[in-house]
């Protein structure tokens, strides 16, 4: 007889991890199957510090945490040596503990980030099942488990830098990856051999795992899903009734921007958010500012207060005063619930996987302006593949300046072919969750799989 499903969950300690898996995390706690959510203990604190004490007796899913082995940041060059530091022997002891606190609940299943390969091996060594989580988009994963093959052309080096060629194509329907927009491209070559490191991890995790879920779904992107032994796209994850208070932030979140929206016209809005990580010069922040004011048009901008390379932003003298009748900024907003109001009209986005997620399942064209890793092969998707959206070009001196936004700003809400395009994506990503869709049916086959293990 089938044991009763106890999974444990373990993303990366960042933003754009931890917000997909609790997402994740609810939606199979809604099958009746139980969760313990691990954090790291910086990151627990924070998200339960934005959460009520009715909320957290309330939760579907148990969360907790286990010590930070180092300051784990994306940015940081260290998050990336989590591995070494702790984590797996402290992952161990709290399977261990939750082992033994109760024979009937112990953990049957772990479902850890593409991103954290350690926590699989812990799993593997415990001899516990193992499912993989990726919330990257597919290529960059397909590309990844090409590295060793790539080495061996001798295309890419051991620090992952192009030695040959001008881009790596792995088929004629995915965009090819040039020098600039591989995900481990970096002016800081301890950078590019960080993440580099971290993308040549994924092809251990197709032999460790037979299940890789990925937060997309089947017909957006077949030509690189076809790439990936036994991926199982089961997205896009939307937030939950059940996810709202639990929604993994590390800011909290400026609902008043919400009812700011309300009292916009309909398909009016400019919405503005880099992630949790973008970051960008003052002069960036300065000519993003003036874009926006020379459009007109009115604008939510989600404006952290370390947008600004790590310092507190500052905006041009006067520019706020200038847009207070039609601009509003925010240090956080709650994004899916902008995404889906109608007054919204496009995003300008990092496309970091979760948001060109989010934009996309809404319907919203993108004014893309990637940062780095990913983000930068997702634009191509944006502009050349899906085109749902418009790219921003710097100048010769790597600006973006206010009339390349402010053009593009409205040569992208003057496109009717962009608009259809973005909407005929909204509905096949509704077809693919609603029942007998691709994602759909991959969910219903996980959750069976989780259950009879
Ligand atoms: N997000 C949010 N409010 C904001 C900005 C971002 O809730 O004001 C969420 C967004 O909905 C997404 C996540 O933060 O789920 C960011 O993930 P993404 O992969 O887009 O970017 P990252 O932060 O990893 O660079």
């Amino acid at each position: 007889m089938a044991r009763k499903p106890h999974v444990l969950v373990v993303p990366l300690a960042a933003q754009g991890h931890v917000a997909p898996f609790m997402k994740l995390s609810f939606q199979i706690a809604g099958h009746g199957v139980k969760v313990t959510f691990v954090n790291s203990e910086s990151v627990h604190e924070r998200i339960m510090a934005s959460v009520s004490a009715d909320m957290k007796e309330q939760s579907l899913i148990s969360l907790v945490s286990i010590p930070d082995a180092l300051e784990s940041r994306v940015g940081s060059v260290n998050f990336t040596k989590m591995a070494q530091r702790g984590m797996p022997g402290a992952l161990k002891e709290l399977i261990e503990e939750i082992n033994q606190s109760d024979s009937s609940e112990q953990i049957t299943c772990v479902l850890a980030d593409t991103v954290a390969v350690w926590a699989l091996e812990v799993a593997k060594e415990m001899g516990i099942e193992r499912i993989a989580v990726h919330v990257a988009g597919p290529a960059v994963l397909a590309l990844s488990l090409h590295i060793p093959q790539l080495i061996e052309a001798g295309i890419v080096d051991n620090d992952g830098t192009l030695v040959k060629g001008e881009a790596i194509s792995l088929s004629n329907e995915i965009p090819a990856w040039s020098r600039s927009d591989i995900p481990w491209n970096s002016y800081d070559l301890e950078m590019q051999k960080a993440i580099f490191g971290l993308c040549y991890s994924f092809p251990k995790i197709v032999r460790f795992t037979n299940v890789i879920l990925s937060n997309t779904f089947y017909e957006l992107d077949p030509p690189a899903l076809k790439l990936i032994p036994n991926i199982l796209p089961i997205g896009p994850l939307y937030a939950s009734n059940h996810t709202g208070a639990f929604a993994g932030n590390f800011w909290p979140e400026d609902s008043v921007c919400l009812s700011w929206l309300d009292k916009q016209p309909a398909g009016s809005v400019v919405y503005v958010a880099f992630g949790s990580t973008g970051r960008f010069s003052q002069q960036q922040v300065d000519e993003l500012a003036l874009g926006l004011e020379l459009t007109g048009y009115p604008f939510l901008w989600v404006a952290r207060s370390n947008l600004s390379n790590g310092s507190l932003t500052e905006f041009p003298e006067g520019f706020i005063e200038k847009v207070a009748d039609h601009g509003k900024v925010v240090e956080w907003a709650p994004q899916e619930n902008v995404l889906a109001h109608p007054s919204v009209a496009c995003f300008v986005s990092h496309c970091g996987w979760n948001s060109t997620m989010e934009g996309l399942s809404q319907g919203v064209p993108f004014l893309s302006w990637p940062c780095f890793t990913d983000q930068l092969h997702n634009k191509r998707y944006i502009c050349e593949v899906w085109r749902n959206g418009l790219g921003l070009d710097q100048d010769e001196n790597g600006l973006i300046t206010r009339q390349e936004i402010s053009t593009k700003i409205k040569a992208l809400l003057s496109s009717d072919v962009i608009k259809a395009k973005a909407l005929h994506l909204k509905e096949l990503a509704r077809k693919s969750v609603n029942e007998g869709g691709s994602s759909f049916k991959n969910f219903q086959s996980f959750i069976n799989q989780i259950k009879n293990i």
